[in-house]
């Protein structure tokens, strides 16, 4: 891969920590880690790990992955170089590793409003397709029109908006994960850039106030279930504050899994364990996990 990617000038990295590349700062080395700065490289990196049976996974900026503690044997491809951002009338035009949190901003600059809620996620486009990323009422299925992405068989698709198949937390490419998103094109409304910029002021308000942001994490662990907020019912049973090695159910807010420093993944995971086994015993109530696991 080495050879490959010289030739084709794709930066690539051997044995790269997984942990520079999550928000919960935890993670064992991938055996390859490539930043391909052009769509066509990171379609041919894929094409080229699929013909040498490589295994491959392509993550944004790491803000919902919990990285196993041995790592990644294969090739992680990071989308992070791809962070062209344009905006057109009231669309924007994105590739799939720009930050979320960036392309809030420039709608605000612009005036457009639709993508407050945005501002604070700390993911990419991409990821934020996948998960169908939202917050304050707001996702990214009410500003998507259209996406371009590249199939397991390497073919380049558009999909329209209903083509993404959204609903909470997921989306096609969350139930297809062999599709890599590309880009996508958001259409937002014109509105009054002051009024933009206070909502989304208020929006970082009310997070600073409520979420544990001073800590690594991968955000909210789990799914709300339906009638219920995953937070409140760990609150209930007794789990804020319980803690497994570095991991520790937030005192701030119980829905987050916070790293106090030192954190392996398999204390998360143990943790996460402890608390679904905890609310189910207590609660009836099955807890979904929102984290994904990158082993
Ligand atoms: C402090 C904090 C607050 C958060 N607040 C929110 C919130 O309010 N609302 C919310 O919804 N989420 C929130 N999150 C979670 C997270 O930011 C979102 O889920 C975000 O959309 C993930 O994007 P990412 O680029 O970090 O994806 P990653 O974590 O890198 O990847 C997530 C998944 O998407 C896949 N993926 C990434 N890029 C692509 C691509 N181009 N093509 C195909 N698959 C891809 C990965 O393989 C992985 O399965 C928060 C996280 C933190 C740490």
């Amino acid at each position: 891969m080495l050879e490959y990617c010289r030739q084709n000038a794709i930066a690539l990295r051997q044995q790269e920590p997984l942990s520079a590349h999550t928000t919960f700062k935890v993670g064992g080395p991938a055996q390859w880690f490539a930043l391909p700065d052009t769509e066509e490289k990171l379609c041919m990196l894929l094409q080229e790990c699929r013909r040498r049976g490589v295994k491959t996974a392509v993550i944004g900026r790491g803000s919902n992955l919990l990285v196993s503690d041995k790592g990644f044997c294969g090739m992680v491809i990071s989308t992070s170089a791809l962070e062209a951002v344009g905006v057109t009338g009231c669309t924007v035009a994105a590739q799939c590793g720009a930050a979320l949190s960036f392309i809030a901003a420039q709608a605000a600059r612009y005036g457009l409003q639709g993508l407050e809620f945005a501002q604070g996620i700390p993911g990419s486009l991409g990821g934020a397709l996948v998960m169908n990323a939202g917050a304050y009422d707001g996702e990214m299925s009410m500003v998507v029109r259209q996406s371009r992405a590249v199939s397991p068989q390497g073919e380049i698709i558009t999909l329209g908006a209903a083509e993404h198949e959204f609903g909470y937390r997921t989306s096609f490419f969350k139930t297809h994960p062999g599709y890599v998103v590309l880009s996508s094109e958001l259409v937002l409304e014109q509105g009054i850039r002051e009024e933009i910029e206070r909502k989304m002021s208020d929006f970082a308000e009310r997070r600073r106030q409520k979420q544990p942001l001073n800590k690594p994490s991968a955000g909210s662990a789990y799914k709300r279930p339906q009638g219920h907020f995953a937070g409140q019912l760990i609150e209930q049973c007794g789990l804020k504050g319980c803690q497994v090695g570095g991991a520790r159910v937030s005192d701030k807010h119980a829905g987050f899994i916070v790293n106090e420093g030192g954190a392996t993944a398999s204390d998360i995971l143990r943790l996460m364990d402890h608390i679904e086994k905890t609310v189910k015993e207590q609660t009836g109530v099955t807890l979904e996990r929102e984290i994904r696991l990158l082993d």
